[in-house]
């Protein structure tokens, strides 16, 4: 069965600035903005606004961009985070995982000695949140 894409979804209704997010970085292509169910301190969201339901049905060019804001928001978030490390974590339909139906890429720092949390769970305090939208924010620049 082949599903299609619904501008109903909650980052498409974000993008269109129906509702509110931690916003860390906008340009006319992509969104980046903290993940409100955080599986570690500065999980991040880096999502294209073409619409597609994930990487198996996005255009070649929306990937290509997209790896390069991934890269950015990945070396930012690890600086000014002082993590250990970057997990990038992607899914693709409902069976691997994928709760939103708006291609999106998580970018989640790794602290050495701390477990990264389980999957879109436990809701984040909104000001720690918009703190690291801030601190992401300004190691990109
Ligand atoms: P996935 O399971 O890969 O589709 O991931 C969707 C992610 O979106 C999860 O990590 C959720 O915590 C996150 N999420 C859901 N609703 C919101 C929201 N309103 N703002 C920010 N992140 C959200």
């Amino acid at each position: 069965m082949t599903e299609t894409y619904s501008g109903e979804n909650i980052f498409a209704k974000i993008i269109r600035g129906e509702i509110p997010a931690h916003r860390v970085f906008e340009d006319a292509d992509h969104l980046v903005m903290m993940d409100i169910f955080p599986q570690s301190r500065g999980h991040s969201l880096v999502i294209p606004k073409a619409p597609s339901r994930n990487l198996l049905d996005a255009a070649p060019d929306t990937l290509a961009s997209s790896i390069r804001v991934v890269q950015s928001v990945a070396n930012a978030a690890k600086h000014a985070l002082e993590a250990d490390g970057i997990r990038i974590m992607q899914f693709n339909e409902a069976a691997a995982g994928q709760t939103v139906f708006h291609l999106h890429f998580h970018v989640i720092p790794i602290y050495t000695g701390t477990q990264v949390g389980a999957h879109a769970q436990l809701r984040a305090d909104d000001a720690e949140l918009a703190t690291m939208a801030d601190a992401i924010r300004k190691a990109m620049i």
